[in-house]
């Protein structure tokens, strides 16, 4: 029988909040779906006790950043660029998408998120072709347990119509959805609007549909400063000129934004969804981390597709921290100096923690280890073989760990990975659901890749 109180007892706490800061050893307490306390020894009685000696006890990671819907695909956009992915992905395969195609695939990556110790993720979700499509995505996303921002974007009918400097504003249908699925407060999910924003559409169908989500009181996400479409479409500058921008506007990628555009994000409450490996792979441009916080940004991390890479934020974590070394010590030897270390592990570790969490306005509820927030947890295994000896645990986390370390994961205090192996009902009839829907969707849209397993 499960308490409602559960202790974590003994463990390393890197709890990312900075009057706590990190407990080599010490005690977290959960209580409800609620963190209750975190302190070096607690004594509580009538409570569910958890060694977590030997385990970094830590916030659940947030990615602000994927598209959930192509997690059947796995691996198919391997070798290609942004614009073979719009003809492909965002052509035939999203077209031939059926609503238990959309099911099986954003349950499929909600779990694997949180079997990578991500608790929290903006689904952005644009593979909306009909209204069961949309009830399809939001189903799987309860079914998963996973705290969600289900990012509502367009069809998937058509690539030319809906992504080609499109006419067509965003689909009507918002409506129905904010008032049958999000009209309760306190859910773990939540609804913000995934818009495609100027360089995918219009500057006029852009406003239209900023306002429908101010209209329905949810925030908003674009893609913005992606690769050549940064210095065509000036998102970010036409929209400031319109009197657009505003803290409920995220903004993924930002690679070829200027200065003067992060400054005007930051000046209006903006976030940045950073996804340093598909940036770099698919010719988005470098990752803007460095240039984002030098003019006033923290930035979150993202995955973004696994049909172009694996969905863990270990990896980008690594990435993010190690491509804005490469670029700042470039700048310092072309001057011929010996660079210095400038970013952080510890930096990389708030953008996956608290700054994901203030990113996506959830800065109250998760993000940190504090009491009064929502109890989602993470713990590691120092023990394993490439973690143990741990002398840096916030190093360990960001250099070393993968996500077979995570051992546990809670959600508002439910466990959904114990003992290393996720609790969900049948992850393996999913994994056969997968298989037969990648089958289908690859010989519809007739893409030559074959499925082996
Ligand atoms: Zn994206």
């Amino acid at each position: 029988m499960t308490k409602d109180k559960i202790l974590l007892k003994g463990g390393c706490v890197l709890s990312m909040d900075a009057s706590i800061g990190t407990l080599q050893q010490g005690d977290v307490l959960l209580e409800g779906n609620q963190i209750a306390a975190v302190a070096p020894k607690l004594e509580v009685g009538d409570c569910e006790v958890i060694d977590a000696k030997g385990k970094i006890v830590m916030p659940g990671l947030i990615d602000t950043h994927r598209h959930l819907w192509e997690t059947a695909l796995r691996a198919t956009a391997a070798d290609w660029s942004l614009m073979q992915y719009l003809q492909q992905i965002l052509g035939p395969l999203a077209a031939s998408y059926r609503p238990e195609d959309v099911y099986v695939g954003t349950l499929l990556g909600s779990l694997e998120a949180l079997n990578a110790g991500i608790t929290t993720l903006f689904d952005w979700s644009h593979i909306q072709n009909s209204a069961a499509h949309t009830d399809q995505a939001i189903m799987a996303l309860q079914a998963s347990n996973m705290r969600a921002v289900f990012g509502y974007g367009t069809p998937g009918t058509s690539v030319w119509e809906w992504f080609y400097e499109s006419k067509l504003t965003h689909p009507q249908d918002a409506h129905r959805v904010r008032e049958e699925y999000f009209s309760a407060e306190g859910q773990l999910l939540s609804m913000a609007l995934a818009i495609r924003g100027p360089e995918y559409s219009s500057l006029a169908v852009s406003e239209h549909d900023i306002q429908l989500a101010r209209e329905l009181g949810i925030r908003i996400s674009m893609h913005a400063g992606c690769g050549g479409f940064g210095p065509k479409y000036n998102a970010v500058a036409e929209l400031h000129k319109k009197g657009l921008l505003g803290p409920d506007i995220n903004v993924a990628h930002g690679n070829t934004l200027t200065d003067e555009d992060f400054q005007l994000l930051a000046a209006h409450g903006c976030s940045l969804s950073i996804t340093p490996e598909v940036e770099m792979q698919m010719g988005l441009g470098m990752p803007a981390t460095g240039r984002a916080l030098k003019n006033g940004i923290r930035p979150s991390l993202g995955v973004d597709i696994v049909t172009g890479t694996a969905g863990d934020l270990f990896s980008q974590m690594k990435i993010a921290l190690q491509t804005e070394r490469a670029l700042q010590n470039e700048q310092m030897l072309k001057q011929s100096e010996m660079p210095q270390v400038q970013l952080k592990a510890k930096d990389v570790l708030q953008f996956a923690t608290v700054d994901g969490a203030t990113a996506l306005g959830l800065e109250h509820v998760t993000g940190s280890l504090s009491p009064g927030k929502q109890a989602d947890v993470i713990m590691i295994d120092c023990t394993a073989i490439n973690m143990a000896p741990v002398l840096d645990p916030v190093a360990a986390v960001v250099l070393l760990a993968n996500p077979a370390n995570v051992d546990a994961v809670f959600v508002a205090g439910k466990a959904v990975k114990r003992e290393g192996r996720l609790l969900h009902a049948d992850v393996h009839a999913l994994q056969q659901k997968a298989i037969a829907s990648a089958e289908y969707l690859m010989e519809k849209a007739a893409i030559a890749e074959k499925v082996l397993v």
